[in-house]
């Protein structure tokens, strides 16, 4: 049996897991090439920095402390049943589990519907300019594929879009929030785009990255949607 990836691990966050005190494993693996990427230290797959024993120790030493555990990246399912197992036995200690996932594979979400409590699914880009940021051509259908089975489940999700002013504009976040209102969700999140490097921020300035945060227009459309959307301007 192989063993799990990790590359990276947050002890503590209230903001990871809404409504939950939670610690974050950051799984090794990606199969996307998002040009924002700021993990990609975690995307080739290899070996993990943390032993996922030891870590599972410490998870153990958290019980009673922590409420949840969410499985980012990465892709946390890129390691497939790896990973599904390893968060059945953090389960099993009593943690609600969550999933950060970019839904690019609706077959393994699945799979895991009755272990993952939780998902927080990036819906990155319209259609037409999904291919742009991922790299990936059915990266879109994917998430679509993966957004319509968990809404289906009436399991907790939160859909959220990274606002890159190169990929997205006001009327595709408008166009994003209507698609997903109408698939049902309840639960939106905008995010600002922080650049990760040196290239990226030659490419957009403060201004374009701030538009989406202080257009109370869009804002109240947007609002209008959700019972619920987070504004990540930070
Ligand atoms: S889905 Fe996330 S980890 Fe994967 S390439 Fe895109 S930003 Fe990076």
């Amino acid at each position: 049996m192989k063993e799990l990836q990790i590359g990276g691990l947050v002890s503590f966050t209230t903001i990871d897991y809404p409504g939950k005190l939670a610690a974050v494993l950051f799984l090794v693996g990606c199969p996307l090439k998002c040009a924002y990427c700021s993990n990609a230290h975690l995307i080739p797959v290899g070996e993990g920095e943390y032993d996922p024993e030891k870590t599972f120790e410490w998870l153990k030493s958290r019980v009673g402390k922590l409420e949840g555990v969410v499985f980012s990246g990465g892709e946390a399912l890129m390691q497939a049943d790896v990973t599904i197992e390893y968060m059945k036995r953090v389960k099993d200690l009593g943690f609600s589990i969550g999933l950060h996932t970019n839904g690019f594979y609706p077959d393994l979400l699945k799979k895991c519907v009755d272990i993952v409590d939780w998902i927080g699914l990036d819906f990155k880009a319209t259609k037409q300019h999904y291919k742009d940021l991922t790299g990936i051509d059915i990266a879109y259908d994917r998430m679509i594929e993966s957004l319509q089975y968990w809404v289906s489940t009436g399991h907790d999700l939160e859909v959220r879009t990274t606002c890159d002013p190169r990929y997205v504009s006001k009327d595709d976040l408008l166009e994003i929030a209507e698609i997903s209102s109408k698939m049902g969700v309840k639960n939106f999140a905008v995010q600002k785009y922080n650049p990760y490097n040196e290239c990226d921020c030659h490419q957009t300035n403060a201004e374009q990255r701030e538009q989406f945060f202080n257009d109370d227009e869009l804002k109240q459309k947007i609002e209008s949607l959700f019972e619920s959307v987070v504004w990540r301007n930070n």
